[in-house]
């Protein structure tokens, strides 16, 4: 985390990053792994080349992003949470277990909904959700390095009032959680949603990146800006 009057590696072990950035850029692969029964799209990213990665939100039924994870032989520097409802962070349990002590990043607005059955939503679904506290709490306006990728994070709250968007410029590419879909944008009927939020955080904030920016949601199909600037029902371009 690249913060003014911080040292960028001053605590390499919770650092999300393995190396320090080094050498030529090299491209940023991003694996998209579908979970329970919300529909889930967590995200293992990683530089191609390295062995290190993140594991972007954590949904019901993890196993298959435990495995992929696994069959590439990938160690996760960090689980960085796109928000914390239950659908985003009903794995992280078992996600822990499988790789003990890696950090969970998470925006200070939601630090206590890990722990907390209502605030997370899952006490609506009948099964309450818990996951150990995060170590590690996101403001927005970070720039986050993985094996040399630089990942800028937005506070695109709306959604929920701690969403983030992870911003790769280089690789053209915005990981948005649930704050903005395929023609679609985020539910805003739960508690701590916040509708006129969430349309400014897509207009002043997603709809300024470039058009060819690809869009990765947490659910339902990928898309791009300029896609959504021009055909999004819920947020036209202003
Ligand atoms: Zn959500
Ligand atoms: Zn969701």
């Amino acid at each position: 985390m690249s913060v003014p009057g911080t040292p960028r590696h001053a605590d390499p072990a919770h650092h999300p990053s393995s190396f320090p950035a080094s050498g030529p850029a090299r491209p940023v692969a991003i694996d998209s792994v579908t979970l329970g029964p919300f529909a889930t799209n967590c995200y293992i990213v990683r530089v191609e080349g390295s062995k290190g990665c993140w594991i972007i939100d954590a949904g019901y039924e993890p196993r298959e992003l435990i495995e992929q994870v696994r069959a590439r032989s990938l160690t996760p520097r960090a689980v960085i949470l796109t928000h914390a409802h239950c659908d985003h962070i009903a794995g992280l349990r078992e996600v822990l277990a499988a790789y003990p002590k890696t950090p969970v990043w998470v925006h200070r607005a939601e630090r206590d909904w890990l722990a907390d059955p209502e605030l997370n939503l899952s006490t609506f679904i009948g099964v309450p959700v818990t996951a150990p506290k995060p170590d590690h709490l996101l403001d927005g306006g970070e720039t986050l390095e993985l094996d040399g990728s630089r990942w800028r994070v937005l506070h695109t709250p709306g959604h929920s009032p701690g969403g983030i968007t992870l911003v790769n410029d280089a690789a053209h590419t915005a990981i948005v959680g649930d704050t903005l879909f395929n023609r679609s944008i985020g539910r805003t009927d739960f508690p701590g949603c916040d509708a006129a939020a969430l349309v400014r955080s897509i207009r002043t904030q997603l709809y300024n990146l470039p058009p060819r920016t690809r869009v990765l949601p947490g659910h339902g199909p990928e898309t791009t800006i300029g896609e959504e600037m021009g055909g999004n029902p819920f947020v036209p371009a202003a």
